[in-house]
């Protein structure tokens, strides 16, 4: 990606990108939602393609001169539905909100019941929080994780439901570091007569490499994002059952959106098409080690681990016993070069803004390359700023140590 127009036409812009790509590169990205997408995905994206109106699905749209971007189209249809094991395949939503929200439309009417995790103990947004239209459309039963183990408590989760009767159960999350059953949800949603639908956005990469239980068959409708451990485009989509296919098209167009992003679709089905490839599914194994690694050298430094530990791509620390709030963490990291997020942990007691814990993930350093003794020595990093949180010299020399390590893994060599 060249970005010499770019530069000629609006040099403001070309230099906010330019320093973009250098934090990148200076950087320890641990934020677990996000990734490095291939130079492929992002030429995909940066096509033509995104010149053409293409309102509809292939081979029914309201416009004319779709032959090429239909083709874009099935293709990732097709392989979407080939890695995920799904019946339909929609991938026009523009992004994760944005494929819950269709979702919604298509399996409930307004004022119905969905039971989602408790944001706070890992839930998403969109998933009833009441600021969100999913809390203000929809009547929001949250179940929470287990008191002591912070684990799914699906005797609770049972219970609740009986109880309350939703039309939907919702599974997946966005701070939960371990893996879901998703057979013993939809035993509970059949008990209960809900749909059970998957919001997979967090752990889609992992799923495509063999490195956690597929929703399908047990889900009626998974929704995920394309940009997080599936490493592609900015965007989503919706995977279903047949019986599901007809409401949920038209609940993405014309129900919500107008036309379709088509170079994102064509990104889209880039990135699909490498996570086949065998070396994808190397690369999702290595994420999960990395976190177990992380996980370890963290608790060898003392830091208390959400649930104890992760078996997926990220983690949660508890940093209560340091003493220290999740947002200093974030700061004083931050100065240091390590990019985390501050987070609630279950049943926190402090604030969204303030937080007891950070997430971390290994999705993007696991793409720059690192491996397990990388992240024993990112632990240990992690812990000396924790301590010294106020102290200017040892983020200045944990910053030198990032800048040394993150030049051992170049990061998009090819862009100069
Ligand atoms: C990221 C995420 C979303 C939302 O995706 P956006 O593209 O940011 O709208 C929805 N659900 C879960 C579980 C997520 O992690």
């Amino acid at each position: 990606m060249p970005m010499d127009n770019v530069q000629k036409t609006d040099p403001d812009i070309y230099h906010l990108a330019r320093m973009e790509l250098q934090r990148q590169r200076e950087g320890l990205e641990l934020i677990p939602s996000e990734n490095f997408a291939s130079l492929a995905v992002m030429e995909a994206q940066g096509s033509v393609l995104t010149n053409k109106y293409s309102e509809g699905y292939p081979g029914k749209r309201y416009y004319g001169g779709n032959q090429f971007v239909d083709g874009c189209e099935n293709l990732a249809i097709d392989r979407a539905k080939q890695i995920f094991h799904a019946d339909h395949a929609n991938v026009q939503p523009h992004a994760g909100s944005q494929a819950n929200m269709a979702a919604y439309f298509a399996l409930l009417q307004p004022g119905d019941k969905i039971m989602g995790l408790n944001l706070s103990h890992g839930g998403h947004l969109t998933h009833g929080s009441p600021v969100n239209f999913s809390g203000k459309v929809y009547k929001i039963i949250p179940y929470n994780v287990h008191p002591t183990t912070h684990r799914l408590d699906f005797d609770a989760i049972e219970r609740l439901a009986k109880e309350e009767k939703p039309q939907l159960i919702v599974a997946g999350y966005t701070a939960y570091p371990r893996q879901v059953d998703f057979k013993r949800f939809s035993e509970i949603a059949e008990a209960t007569d809900a749909h059970f639908m998957v919001d997979m956005a967090h752990i889609a990469g992992l799923i495509a490499g063999g490195v956690h239980p597929q929703p399908f068959p047990h889900a009626d409708v998974i929704t995920t994002t394309t940009h997080k451990t599936l490493r592609g485009p900015r965007g989503a989509m919706i995977l279903c059952k047949q019986e599901f296919q007809q409401m949920i098209d038209k609940a993405v167009f014309p129900g919500l959106q107008g036309g379709p992003f088509d170079h994102a679709i064509a990104a889209k089905a880039v990135c699909l098409k490498e996570a086949m490839q065998p070396e994808f599914s190397e690369y999702a194994k290595s994420i999960v080690e990395n976190a177990a690694a992380l996980a370890e050298s963290l608790m060898e430094e003392g830091f208390v681990l959400v649930s104890g530990g992760t078996d997926t791509h990220l983690l949660l620390a508890d940093l209560t016993n340091m003493k220290i709030t999740g947002k200093e963490a974030q700061i004083a990291l931050d100065e240091a070069n390590i990019t985390v997020n501050k987070n609630t942990i279950p049943y926190d007691t402090q604030s969204p803004f303030v937080t007891s814990g950070i997430r971390l993930g290994t999705p993007a350093l696991t793409t720059r390359g690192m491996g397990k003794s990388e992240m024993k020595e990112i632990g240990r990093m992690i812990k000396r700023v924790c301590s010294a949180l106020n102290d200017a010299s040892v983020k200045a020399k944990v910053r030198e140590e990032v800048l040394e390590l993150t030049k051992k893994f170049p990061l998009y060599p090819e862009l100069g």
